[in-house]
């Protein structure tokens, strides 16, 4: 079985190709990005669209296949203007390559394809990206979220603080170089039970900012805060879920501080650290293809006339069937 991955969500316009073992035949991506400002919508849709049909078709071709089986796209969550436009891609291309169909959830894609890359088998996941941030396990059928983000995810948090001093999107990987040279300045720490509050300490580093406090400082601090934050919490889930794997995905999993400090803690408790390689850490169509072909493979159809998108659908809502 063959099958084309879209993902649409937000910045990434991707589209790739792989077989049913997870083998990765092409990987074609268009990332959105911007020297000032960050993530409009329908500016990063006007993206997709105007790239949409060339990463696909490069996708195809460079996969070397005549036969696709599935199509499998991003339905949800994401900005709904991005959605969109990998939608109406995914049902063009469906028929053009007389495919099957099947939308699936962008979050839950991060999850199971950390399992792809990594040897973990039943890891408290720390999904944190652009837009989320939660201390996730699976229990039953259903990903159960045991901490979250109660205001942004603190991929957007870094890229807020990041466009208030200058660095464009987006801004997680040029933190992490300006903290190389900071040293700490206080900041606020918000930990709510297994809840995180990110935006507090984004205007309370903005103020500093703006009172003449150096920037490289600023970034060390919120980085030493934030995940400190997310070291606390996931070390309570993997206490209270007598777990012993931790498994890190999303976007500012590629941060190198973030993995230090969740893998000293996970040392300390004699429990395994893994983390998905950098490639595959923010949004990428392998994910979405490798979740296609489980869903797929448990049986999930969908007919093609009634596909559509859901940008607000949560992890904890997907019945794990696979
Ligand atoms: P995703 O939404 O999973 O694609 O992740 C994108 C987010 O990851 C953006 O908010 C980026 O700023 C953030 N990010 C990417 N690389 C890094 C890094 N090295 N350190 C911190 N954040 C990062
Ligand atoms: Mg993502």
């Amino acid at each position: 079985m063959i099958i084309l991955g879209i993902e649409s969500t937000a910045h990434t316009f991707a589209a790739s190709v792989i077989t049913r073992k997870g083998e990765i035949l092409s990987d074609v991506r268009s990332v959105f990005r911007t020297e000032k400002g960050g993530m409009i919508p329908n500016e990063v849709a006007r993206h997709h669209s105007n790239v949409a049909d060339e990463v696909i078709r490069e996708a195809i071709s460079k996969s070397r296949q005549r036969k696709l089986d599935l199509v499998a796209y991003s339905s949800s969550p994401g900005l709904s203007p991005c959605l969109r436009v990998g939608l109406e891609k995914a049902k063009e291309f469906a028929k053009e390559l007389n495919a099957e169909i099947l939308g699936v959830n962008h979050c839950v894609s991060h999850l199971t394809s950390g399992h792809l890359f990594t040897k973990a088998k039943n890891p408290i996941y720390i999904y944190t990206s652009g837009a989320n941030t939660q201390i996730i396990s699976l229990e039953g059928n259903k990903f159960r979220i045991f901490g979250e983000c109660l205001d942004i995810g603190m991929g957007n948090a870094l890229d807020k603080f990041g466009r208030e001093i200058g660095l464009g999107f987006p801004a997680g990987p040029l933190i992490e170089k300006l903290a190389k040279k900071g040293k700490y300045v206080k900041l606020p720490y918000v930990v709510k039970g297994m809840d995180l509050s990110f935006s507090g300490i984004i205007t309370s580093a903005i103020n500093k900012f703006s009172k003449g406090v150096k920037k490289e400082d600023l970034c060390y601090s919120i980085q030493e805060n934030f995940f400190s934050m997310l070291t606390e919490v996931s070390e309570r889930a993997l206490a209270h879920t007598n777990k012993n794997e931790i498994l890190l995905i999303g976007g500012v999993a590629a941060n190198k501080r973030l993995c230090e400090m969740l893998e000293k803690m996970c040392k300390d408790r004699n429990a395994k650290f893994y983390a998905i390689p950098l490639k595959y850490a923010a949004d990428n169509s392998v994910m979405i293809a490798y979740q296609g072909f489980l869903e797929y493979s448990a049986g999930k159809r969908e007919n093609i006339e009634e596909s559509d998108i859901n940008p607000n659908e949560r992890t904890d809502q997907i019945n794990v069937i696979w």
